[in-house]
């Protein structure tokens, strides 16, 4: 019998009665793991009720009990962290100490939320008039609601619910239908871990559990990670109905090779950064940019690219796993097609790569193209594969007018020994996140992830200092107390304090 996804409910792993069901499969095999269902506005409102419902007691409970339930969290989630990867690895495809990476990278996001007692501090002003003072307090806001992209399946609900229930909030998280387990699995361990009936619940689905979502007049906020597409749809209609939105989009991330880097620490990060996870990161390097001399190191870029392993993600030495679907690998396996017709050259084929042992998967090998130019498909597409465009310039000023040009504004980095050039770059760069010799620079916890132009909508990132603020409101009091001795003036109409 193939296992049936369960919501989480007011506290209770529940039956969804949904009339829609999709299968989750294991991208490597096809094997079907379980049926997640896609839950409507009925079951979306239900999650909805008991997040309003347990947001009383919650909110009132002390800062110091609520950080030590995510304490007990991040204790369970490194117990069980063989069994996150494992279901993360089955569901998603990434190897395994990628999926430990995964999950990690979501861990040091639940540690950071323990520290809320100074995270969540007000401010406070002595005597800003005579006997008063005033003082800002940050209050949780309500119901808020997460929906997550299928790429991080733990990492990215980690972004979200530690942070806002930390912070007094009740959630409802609508993980990806495309692996729905490990977000699942998390969920089971922040029950074990002692929060509170009604604090978190999950459904599930797609386009009318996530509009849903958007429409409901009990939720307050709403953090979204995924696609350009969907989260412009979320960020327009969540706001008009009255709610904050953050909505964390897609990216083309190019990454800048000046000639006096240090080549071999270089290419290797290059080759890992543009192929690992199989290109199914959103701070992938899936532009090369390559300037003056380091153009001669495209020889070098494919022959490591091509030593690089293609198999399932539970497989010893596997480099990079599956795509997440069918649709994904044909989609994949086009935009090659397209890069080949509009001109740029194929250095290194990655389609139908022969995978012993797993004649079904959704695989793509390194892929590599030179001489890409501005309108080609392969450079104006998101690709979300192991394909990697290079780009050819003269001068570092060239390089960062390339990339600005770009609608989107996730991820950079530049490959340099130059201070001069590297501070110059991180000056002029209009992107989010700047890697200085790191190929895939997210951001730890004590900051925020954050992107620019097409990458972002909303002004707030998801965890850091940032998300404080979002999933709080202040309010500012105003006080003075009276001395009983104290006699009361004339009536006064101006207005003073
Ligand atoms: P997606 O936009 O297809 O899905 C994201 C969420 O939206 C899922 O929960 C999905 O169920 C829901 N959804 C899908 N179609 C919908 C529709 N028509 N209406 C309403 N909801 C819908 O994204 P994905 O394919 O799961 O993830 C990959 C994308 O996410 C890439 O573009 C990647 O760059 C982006 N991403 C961005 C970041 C970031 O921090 N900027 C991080 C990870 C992934």
């Amino acid at each position: 019998m193939t296992e049936n996804v369960k919501l989480l409910i007011n506290g209770e792993f529940t039956e969804s009665s949904a009339s829609q069901w999709q299968e989750v499969r294991n991208p490597a095999t096809q094997e079907v793991l379980a049926r997640v269902p896609m839950c409507g506005s009925d079951e979306v409102a239900q999650a909805v009720a008991a997040a309003k419902a347990a947001f009383p007691a919650w909110r009132a409970t002390p800062i110091a009990e609520r950080a030590r339930v995510f304490l007990r969290l991040q204790a369970l989630i490194r117990e069980h962290m063989d069994t996150l990867a494992a279901t993360l690895t089955r569901e998603q495809g990434k190897t395994l100490a990628d999926a430990k990476g995964d999950v990690f990278r979501g861990l040091e996001v639940v540690e950071h939320a323990c520290s809320v007692g100074s995270l969540q501090m007000g401010e406070f002003a002595e005597n800003v008039a005579g006997g008063v003072d005033t003082y800002a307090i940050r209050q949780p806001l309500g119901v808020c609601a997460g929906i997550t992209p299928f790429n991080f399946p733990a990492m990215i609900p980690l972004w979200m619910f530690p942070m806002a229930c930390v912070t007094g909030n009740t959630f409802v998280l609508k993980p990806s239908e495309q692996d729905p387990m490990t977000p699942m699995l998390l969920a089971q361990l922040a029950q074990q871990a002692g929060l509170p009936k009604g604090v978190l619940n999950v459904v599930h689905g797609g386009v009318d559990a996530v509009n849903a979502l958007c429409d409901h007049p009990d939720i307050k906020a709403i953090s979204f990670v995924g696609s350009v597409g969907v989260g412009t749809h979320v960020y327009r209609r969540g706001s008009e109905h009255g709610k904050r939105v953050q909505a964390m989009l897609g990216a083309k991330n190019h990454a800048v090779f000046l000639p006096d880097a240090n080549k071999e620490q270089t290419l290797n990060a290059l080759v890992g950064a543009a192929f690992g996870a199989a290109g199914q990161r959103c701070m992938a390097i899936s532009v090369a940019v390559l300037v003056g001399k380091a153009r001669d190191w495209i020889p070098e870029i494919v022959a490591r690219a091509q030593t690089l392993k293609v198999s399932a993600g539970h497989e010893a030495g596997a480099d990079l796993g599956p795509l997440i679907n069918r649709q994904a690998l044909a989609r994949v396996e086009k935009l090659i097609g397209q890069g080949v017709e509009e001109g740029a050259k194929l250095e290194l084929d990655g389609r139908n790569p022969a995978v012993v042992g797993y004649p079904d998967g959704n695989f793509v090998g390194p892929t590599i193209f030179s001489g890409v130019k501005a309108g080609m498909q392969v450079y104006e597409q998101e690709i979300f594969g192991p394909v990697l465009c290079i780009v050819e310039v003269d001068t570092l000023d060239e390089a960062i007018a390339f990339v600005n040009a770009n609608p989107y504004g996730n991820g950079t980095a530049l490959f340099t020994q130059s201070g001069a050039a590297a501070r110059r770059f991180q000056h002029d760069i209009d992107v989010g996140q700047v890697g200085i010799n790191v190929p895939i620079p997210v951001p730890v916890p004590f900051f925020s992830f954050t992107g620019s132009r097409g990458s972002k909508l909303g002004d707030l990132g998801p965890y850091g200092k940032e998300v404080i603020r979002f999933y709080t409101q202040t309010k500012t009091v105003t006080a003075r107390w009276f001395d009983d001795e104290a006699t009361a003036g004339p009536v006064n109409t101006t207005i003073s304090l």
